[in-house]
């Protein structure tokens, strides 16, 4: 698909521009396929702010900003489009009009992809291509080439028909709030706002928690976090976000002597002690963390073993099988990155001196049990605010 934009022409038309939307996965969904296709028009008409018409296998979008359909999960491709009465001479004269005022050069080529699934259009797809081919090699000189044109013209005859001249990718994925609520955990690494983002993808409404190493939570929206929380926000809107401070955590530690090494499991296991209260008190079904084979230290087989027998929820580690590389790009993709490189002095920093890469199951269990853990979980859970983008 190209990025590169030709829609300026949108605006000098205003009464019949519309924008075309295309659902992927959706398709497969059997009997709930109307619900979620309901649920993805609600979150389209939220996140784009236009009207959403439902048709059979695609929809329609009036006013709104269709800019922001990349950011709306379910959707697989959609564009900015010209509708038109399904009627060849209409179609063949918007084109030409189009393609007149947007592009000029003698030595230009292009292709015309029609698609007819409404089947009562007189001319079949090829015929139709071929006629608009035509015309367009007669007018303008350019030349048909359906391997990489320079210029594509899509046409798509369904109730009517819609011209445009790119396809722009959504996130795919399905549409947020159809697959459950869940809590993730988020740090302010590059790693945690990409899985809390693939969930989101999943259909999954994601709350957020974070640990920090202040005294007052509000100064957390101050910091980095802050707009990390509001980027991740623009993909489902109305996030919740439980702030959490550690430092009840970290002064019962701090009592103790001879625990070298297993601060990070430690800490790992006090964070999905406290996240899976919070998640029983508010309707959380499963628990998130950006953790990948091998990255660190504390993600070893036998310590995230570990991590994960300090609770019962599910945890779900959607970077498992990711490697560094491949997180960044999705960061970038979806505009975390940049906040996430931001300096920020995260409580992990502050625990993970030379970590064990396999800390011993009874030796956290017996440092747990000095330093009063379920007392310290308790006195957190204190602490907990909530705040809603
Ligand atoms: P990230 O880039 O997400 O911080 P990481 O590679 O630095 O990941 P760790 O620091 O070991 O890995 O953290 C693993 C996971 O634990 C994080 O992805 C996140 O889900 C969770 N986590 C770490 N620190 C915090 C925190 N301060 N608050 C909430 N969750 C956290
Ligand atoms: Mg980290």
């Amino acid at each position: 698909m190209s990025s590169e934009s030709h829609f300026s022409y949108i605006n000098a038309m205003t009464e019949n521009k519309c924008a075309l939307i295309h659902y992927g996965e959706l398709s497969l969904k059997g009997r709930n396929r109307a619900d979620f296709e309901f649920k993805l028009i609600e979150n389209i008409e939220k996140i784009a702010g236009g009207a959403v018409r439902r048709h059979r296998g695609y929809f329609i979008m009036e006013d709104g900003d269709p800019g922001l359909l990349g950011k709306v999960p379910g959707i697989s491709w959609y564009a900015e489009a010209l509708a038109v009465d399904n009627d060849p001479d209409s179609i063949i004269g918007l084109v030409r009009d189009e393609v007149g005022r947007m592009f000029s050069g003698p030595a230009l080529s292009f292709g015309v992809f029609a698609r007819r699934p409404n089947k009562k259009f007189p001319f079949t797809s090829m015929e139709l291509a071929g006629m608009v081919g035509d015309m367009i090699t007669k007018s303008y000189g350019f030349t048909a080439r359906l391997r990489s044109p320079d210029i594509s013209v899509f046409i798509e005859i369904a109730d009517k028909t819609y011209i445009f001249f790119e396809k722009k990718e959504g996130l795919r994925g399905l549409p947020t709030d159809v697959s459950g609520r869940v809590l993730s955990l988020i740090s302010g690494g590059i790693d945690s706002p990409v899985s809390s983002y693939l969930m989101m993808k999943r259909g999954c409404r994601v709350d957020l928690v974070h640990f920090h190493v202040y005294a007052d939570n509000s100064f957390v929206e101050r910091t980095k976090m802050g707009g990390i929380f509001r980027r991740l926000n623009e993909y489902q809107l109305g996030t919740r976000v439980f702030l959490v401070p550690y430092y009840p955590f970290e002064s019962s530690l701090l009592r103790l002597t001879d625990i070298a090494g297993h601060e990070l499991v430690l800490f790992r296991r006090f964070m999905v002690s406290v996240s899976e209260k919070i998640a029983a008190g508010n309707g959380c079904l499963a628990l998130v963390t950006g953790d990948s084979l091998g990255q660190v230290a504390s993600q070893t087989i036998d310590n995230m073993a570990l991590v994960r027998q300090a609770v019962s929820l599910p945890i779900f580690q959607p970077l498992i099988t990711y490697d560094k590389q491949e997180i960044v790009d999705y960061a970038k993709k979806m505009g975390t990155y940049e906040l996430s490189i931001e300096p920020y002095k995260d409580c992990c920093s502050i625990v993970s001196a030379n970590p064990k890469t396999r800390a011993r199951r009874d030796r956290i269990l017996e440092i747990e049990k000095n330093m009063s853990i379920r007392k310290v979980i308790d006195e957190t859970l204190e602490l907990v605010t909530l705040c809603q983008l």
